[in-house]
């Protein structure tokens, strides 16, 4: 069960990474396809006629690969679509216990509950009904992530072409036996993952097609999270919402710490009703909500998270304890990027002492990752089994 708000990105964050991982196994399995057609005949003393025997299977690998996007496909649309509906029926229930919670007073306690529970119900059936808000965030993260198929399929066209090209021109200039070139090349292509989408930002950052659909699926859980969440409050007639404060905060969120924002209006100082005793309070406004991320808070990966306001109820939003930090958070997604990184080497190795090396990195990073996630206290990433 959601209590706060910050753990309905949690929650949300969780199920993205499930989607990450499905992107994750799909180019493992694309690369490894490419690695068992580059791997043919490698040692055989045939000249020239192994780049063109290569070559004339492009058809073939295209045809495997379209196979895996397929499935991916299938699997991808329907997890991602439910991933940001989930998150955002999750952000409204934490609408709702993270303002109740904050009042001691138990008459006002109730009222408030009722009417967060109306808002909510209203924002459930209008949210899917009318296809604006949830509905449009999760059509626009199903086409972000279904986006990165068609790229995918050309991906593997280009890699597979350049490895055979890399291979058979360093395999004459004799510096190398094509086994070992082939391995080089294959390499080079499974430290880097099956690249070449790049986002929106300005200027546009190039990713893998497994680090696209992460960033894909946390941004849009993230704002799931917060939007559900606030559609509540607003349905509520809430207005008001403060922003955590964590024990290290990313440095483009600093200035929005604690601070009061509002979800209409401007900044400055406003007089506003508390709702338990219907006394007037001062409130100091740093600005709307809308603002503030557009100046950066709640940005990808952000640590922070919006929670109901009440003028005269709320205290003033308290540090956050967590045992993990920011650093942590990131040391841990190196070290899943690092098992996902040996997955694939091991895939195109080309002989069983490579992929045995390989294989071993891969139960090494996964022992450093629970090293970690015991000593830090964060969730486990990618729960999944090696190979
Ligand atoms: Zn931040």
């Amino acid at each position: 069960m959601t209590i706060t708000p910050a753990a309905a990105i949690e929650e949300g964050l969780a199920q993205a990474r499930k989607v990450a991982a499905m992107f994750a196994d799909a180019e493992t399995a694309l690369l490894e396809r490419i690695a068992a057609r580059v791997g043919k005949d490698l040692d055989n003393d045939d000249g020239d006629d192994w780049a063109d025997k290569r070559l004339a299977e492009v058809a073939q690998l295209r045809k495997e690969a379209e196979a895996i996007v397929r499935r991916l496909q299938a699997a991808s649309r329907a997890a991602a679509e439910a991933a940001v509906l989930d998150t955002w029926a999750e952000g409204m229930d934490a609408a709702v216990r993270g303002a109740v919670l904050q009042v001691h007073d138990r008459k006002v306690r109730k009222r408030l509950a009722k009417v967060l529970e109306d808002a909510k119900n209203l924002g459930t059936s209008r949210g899917i009904n009318v296809g604006q808000g949830v509905a449009e965030l999760a059509a626009q993260t199903v086409r972000m992530v279904t986006s990165v198929h068609e790229g995918a399929l050309r991906a593997v066209d280009d890699i597979y072409r350049n490895v055979i090209a890399e291979t058979a021109s360093r395999a004459l200039i004799g510096a190398e036996t094509r086994r070992e070139a082939a391995q080089r090349a294959l390499d080079r292509f499974a430290g880097q993952g099956i690249t070449g989408f790049t986002d929106s930002a300005n200027p546009p950052r190039t990713w893998s097609m497994a680090s696209y659909a992460e960033m894909a699926m946390r941004t849009a859980v993230a704002r799931a999270a917060v939007d559900g969440h606030l559609a509540t409050l607003r349905d509520a007639g809430i207005n008001l919402v403060s922003v955590s404060r964590l024990p290290y905060t990313c440095d483009r969120c600093a200035r929005w710490e604690g601070k009061v924002l509002a979800l209409s209006g401007t900044a400055g100082t406003r007089v506003e009703e508390n709702p338990a005793t219907g006394v007037h309070v001062f409130v100091q406004v740093e600005g709307t909500v809308a603002e503030a991320r557009l100046a950066g808070l709640l940005h990808p990966n952000c640590g922070h998270s919006l929670n109901a306001y009440l003028p005269g109820v709320s205290r003033p939003a308290p540090v956050v304890q967590s045992q993990a930090t920011y650093k942590d958070s990131q040391r841990q997604r190196y070290l899943e990027r690092k098992v996902q990184e040996s997955r694939r080497r091991a895939v195109v190795a080309l002989d069983a002492d490579t992929k045995r090396k390989a294989e071993q990195q891969v139960v090494a990073y996964q022992e450093k990752i629970r090293e970690h996630t015991k000593v830090t206290g964060l969730r486990h990433g990618r729960g999944r089994q090696a190979g």
